[in-house]
């Protein structure tokens, strides 16, 4: 790969931040752009010390005043950006049902905070197809200008299993990311005449800091959810973000030239397992 420019959303968290470094090592100077600036300064110092090149910029992927301001500040400070990695995204609870499946008691069931697909709240979906959705969009909007007409240049987004098929007790995260991977493919076709490609990644599961209580107990073991998840996985493990970062590079660089609008799962089988 060409040195490039390299702008990554939500890059102060687990995943993006493993791929800001990974694609500093391979020489590309880096925005790392997060709405909480000390995760973004964290992470563009952590590269600046390993010997590259960072800025960590704050921003609202939701903004596009916030967007434009960023990229005001990247372009005089690192240039136009080449590759845009739109990372930012996530759930809200208020999207979430408590159980998989609606049972004829759970129309009952008075527990606090226990939730059924009649009690979701809209403010909650609203806010995870924002994040996901809109969010994917705007730096978008705002990065791809910088990359008409230049060679080289790509846009990386991060879709989920669940865009597939969606997965039990999320239907805002799943619908949203469904639209993310819609949105890739519209996207691939829209710019294929003006030289930027568009892909996504599909991560499978990623033990990370948000989902651990989740998926595994106190003493390490695996929580009910976490073992449905392992028991269909065919490699019977749960993803590193490290696992990442081979498709990130292949997606980025020169050897996909030819390669847009596909979403590649990076999920140790879990898509192509029919679970019999
Ligand atoms: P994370 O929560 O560690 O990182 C997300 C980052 O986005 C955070 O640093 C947060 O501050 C930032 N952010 C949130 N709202 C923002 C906003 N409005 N503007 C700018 N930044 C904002 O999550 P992660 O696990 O690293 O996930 C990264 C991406 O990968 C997300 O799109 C997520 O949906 C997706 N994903 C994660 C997994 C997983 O297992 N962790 C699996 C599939 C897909």
């Amino acid at each position: 790969m060409n040195k490039k420019v390299v702008v990554l959303t939500g890059a102060g968290g687990v995943l993006c931040s493993t791929l800001a470094l990974a694609l500093s090592k391979e020489g590309h100077k880096i925005a790392v752009l997060d709405l909480k600036k000390e995760a973004a300064d964290k992470v563009a110092n952590e590269i600046n010390n390993a010997g590259g090149t960072a800025i960590g910029v704050v921003v609202n992927v939701l903004e596009k005043e916030s967007l434009l301001a960023a990229k005001e500040e990247i372009n005089s400070k690192l240039g136009p950006c080449d590759i845009l990695v739109n990372g930012a995204g996530g759930n809200h609870p208020l999207g979430t049902t408590s159980n998989p499946h609606l049972e004829k008691e759970d129309l009952t069931n008075t527990t606090e905070g226990f939730k059924t697909f009649f009690d979701l709240d809209s403010s909650g979906i609203q806010f995870t197809f924002n994040l996901n959705f809109i969010g994917t969009l705007l730096p978008t909007q705002v990065f791809a200008q910088d990359m008409i007409g230049r060679a080289g240049c790509s846009i990386l987004n991060i879709s989920s299993m669940n865009a597939f098929t969606p997965l039990t007790k999320i239907p805002a995260y799943s619908g949203a990311k469904a639209a993310v991977s819609n949105f890739t493919q519209w996207l691939a076709v829209h710019f294929s005449k003006v030289g930027i490609r568009v892909n996504a990644l599909a991560p499978g599961f990623f033990l990370t800091d948000q989902n651990r209580a989740l998926l595994t107990e106190n003493d390490g073991s695996l929580t009910p959810r976490g073992n449905t998840i392992i028991g269909q996985t065919p490699m019977g493990r749960f993803g590193t973000p490290e696992d990442l970062i081979g498709t990130t590079l292949w997606l980025c660089g020169d050897g996909a030239a030819f390669v847009t609008g596909v979403v590649v799962p990076v999920d140790g089988g879990f898509s192509a397992f029919s679970g019999v």
